[in-house]
C-alpha cells in the first residue's frame, strides 16, 4: 500500500496535479504529536527524538502534506542511526516569511558526491541485497516535490561518520508564494 501510495503521489507531483489546502498550524504542537505517534518505533531502537525549536508560531500550510515530509524525514533518520546510541532532533523555527525545518541525525551520514543523487527518484545510496534500509527510494524525491508545491526549497547537509541534517524551508502563509 506504501509502495502504491508513493508511487501515486510521485506521479501526480511529476504532473503536477496535487492540490494543497492551507489551514493555520500551530508548528510546535504538530512536532510534539509527530514525535509522540513515532515514539514506538524510535523505542525499538532506543532512539532519543527531541523537539529543539524555541518559539512557538503558527504557519498557514497543508497539514497532511507537511505531516508527510516530516515523518518521511523522521523514519528515515530512525532508521539509519544507530541502535542505542541514535539521537534525533527536529527543529522549527520563523524566518521573516519563511518557515525552516530541519530534522537532524547521528547515523552513517551521506558522501557529498550523493547529496543531489539522493532527490532522485528510486535513487538509494546502498543497493546491494544485504542492506538494512528497505523502502523504494521514493521518499526524498516525494517530499522534495512536496515542499517545491508549497512554495518552498529542501536540501541536506550531512558528514560521512557524523550524521545527517534536512532542512527545508516553506512561506509562513499562502500570501507569500
Ligand atoms: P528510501 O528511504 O525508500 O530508500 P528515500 O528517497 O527516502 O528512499 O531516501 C533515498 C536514499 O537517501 C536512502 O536509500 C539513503 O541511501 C539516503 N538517505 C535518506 N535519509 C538518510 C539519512 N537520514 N541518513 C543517511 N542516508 C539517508
Amino acid at each position: 500500500i506504501t509502495l502504491v501510495n508513493d508511487l501515486l503521489d510521485a506521479q501526480k507531483l511529476d504532473l503536477k496535479k496535487i492540490k494543497f489546502s492551507y489551514e493555520n498550524i500551530d508548528v510546535v504542537y504538530l512536532l510534539d504529536s509527530l514525535i509522540s505517534n513515532i515514539s514506538n518505533i524510535a523505542k525499538q531502537k532506543n532512539a532519543e527524538i527531541v523537539n529543539s525549536s524555541e518559539q512557538n508560531f503558527i504557519i498557514e500550510s497543508d497539514r497532511n502534506r507537511l505531516e508527510q515530509v516530516l515523518n518521511n524525514l523522521i523514519y528515515n533518520a530512525i532508521d539509519f542511526v544507530p541502535k542505542f546510541t541514535g539521537r534525533i532532533e527536529i527543529n522549527a523555527t520563523k524566518n521573516h516569511s519563511a518557515a525552516i525545518f530541519y530534522v537532524k541525525d547521528n547515523g552513517p551520514g551521506i558522501e557529498p558526491t550523493k547529496n543531489k543523487d539522493i532527490f532522485k527518484k528510486f535513487y538509494q545510496t546502498d543497493t546491494s541485497a544485504t542492506r538494512k534500509h528497505g523502502g523504494s527510494g521514493l521518499g526524498l524525491s516525494i517530499c522534495q516535490g512536496i515542499v517545491e508545491g508549497l512554495g518552498g526549497k529542501i536540501w541536506v547537509e550531512s558528514e560521512v561518520g557524523k550524521g545527517t541534517t534536512f532542512y527545508f524551508k516553506i512561506p509562513l502563509s499562502s500570501k507569500h508564494i
